[in-house]
């Protein structure tokens, strides 16, 4: 049965309220879980009108009685960010007034979990899932957020932390469809990545950021790590960021068909009832989100691309350039911007004022570049 929750937030501000509504189908409980949440970042738009008409499917599927597992659906996961308007413009990503990023420094909760489930593991994996995620909801309920960011991220965390499948749904700045996934879960999840129809699925371990997402696959292996030997621990959850293409992707018609695919990933890993029909032909393979080039201005000015979303580009091409009208030396009023990649040029930027330092575009290769070490993830 379909049920509607409103969690509030611990205010930070006296006088002021806000919730996020969490839409529960199937039977609390169920195996398989799915969790899914839209537009963390707040300002990314596709993802909520993803979430839109999944509401709408999973609400038919619910009157049908085809719910089999246990779906959770947020559509709108960060209501501070919704609210950030300054001058006019809504300004979504970061925290106002922390300046954090809404997707990043989510906490690492394996040390906080292998102590909890150390001496209580035996041998069977499936055993020590459900021992191993009553000990993180304890945790999550245990804990005492001292605002309303921190709040939020319990909230959400919450409601993910014992699912099978988490899908934290975003968009880039002007990109196509693409996703980043634990490289551990491929070609496990080809199936999501061909079902979205994705030109660039971005594999990782350890992104460097704490995104949300990986807060869920990587726990596992890092419980193994610290708790491993003779108690099987498997990765008990396939968790990923989907990037609904570009900020102004907003339509129904781009939303219907992003919660189809949705709705056939769920019907194709069992938790709802129904045919999803032949899995799409992929349109890329899974490739390191370490061959990713993120092209950076090296200066200030504007920005001009010789290259269009979609097109193959090779190391060494010229793919944008910055433009300084101002230069005293009129042959110095362009700068070219060169990838060091063989691939797919898939993101952008839609304003086309740079700053020094800035990334303008991202290229998916097929290699692990040298320059790539760190925090793989703009900050
Ligand atoms: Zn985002």
């Amino acid at each position: 049965m379909k049920s509607v929750e409103l969690k509030r937030l611990k205010p930070s501000s006296p006088g002021t309220s806000r919730h996020v509504k969490i839409l529960r189908y199937g039977t609390p409980g169920a195996a398989p879980k799915a969790y899914l949440q839209a537009s963390l970042h707040a300002d990314e738009l596709p993802a909520m009108m993803a979430a839109h008409h999944l509401e709408k499917l999973l609400d038919a599927a619910e009157a049908r009685g085809e719910i089999l597992g246990e779906v959770v659906l947020v559509p709108v996961a960060n209501p501070i960010g919704l609210a950030q308007i300054i001058d006019g413009s809504h300004l979504g990503r970061y925290d106002l007034a922390s300046g954090e990023n809404f997707n990043r420094s989510f906490p690492d909760l394996a040390a906080l979990a292998a102590d909890r489930v150390a001496g209580r593991l035996g041998r069977d994996a499936a055993e020590n899932v459900r021992t191993i995620r009553a000990a993180l909801v304890a945790l999550l309920d245990e804990y005492q957020p001292q605002g309303e960011l921190a709040s939020l991220r319990q909230i959400l965390m919450r409601e993910a932390i014992d699912a099978d499948y988490v899908l934290d749904l975003h968009c880039d700045n002007d990109a196509l469809m693409h996703l980043y996934l634990g490289e551990a879960r491929w070609p496990d999840g080809a199936d999501l990545s061909a079902e979205l129809g994705s030109v660039a699925t971005l594999l990782a371990a350890d992104s460097g950021g704490t995104p949300f997402d990986e807060t869920f696959s990587n726990l596992w292996a890092e419980l193994r790590r610290r708790l491993g030997g003779e108690t099987p621990i498997p990765d008990a959850c396939l968790a990923g960021t989907v990037e609904f293409r570009g900020q102004g992707d907003v339509s129904d018609a781009l939303g219907a068909k992003d919660a189809a695919a949705l709705f056939r990933f769920l019907m194709r890993r069992g938790l709802v009832a129904g045919d999803p029909g032949p899995l799409p032909e992929p349109l890329c393979d899974g490739t390191p989100l370490a061959a990713v080039d993120v092209l950076r201005a090296p200066v200030g000015g504007m920005v001009v691309y010789h290259a269009e979303l979609g097109e193959h580009v090779r190391a060494g091409q010229v793919v944008a350039e910055i433009v300084d009208p101002l230069a005293e030396d009129p042959a110095a009023q362009r700068t070219p911007v060169e990838t060091i990649a063989d691939g797919l040029f898939f993101a952008r930027k839609v304003k086309r004022l740079a700053r020094p330092g800035q990334a303008i575009g991202k290229v998916a290769g097929a290699v692990a570049l040298p320059t790539r070490t760190g925090a793989l993830l703009d900050p």
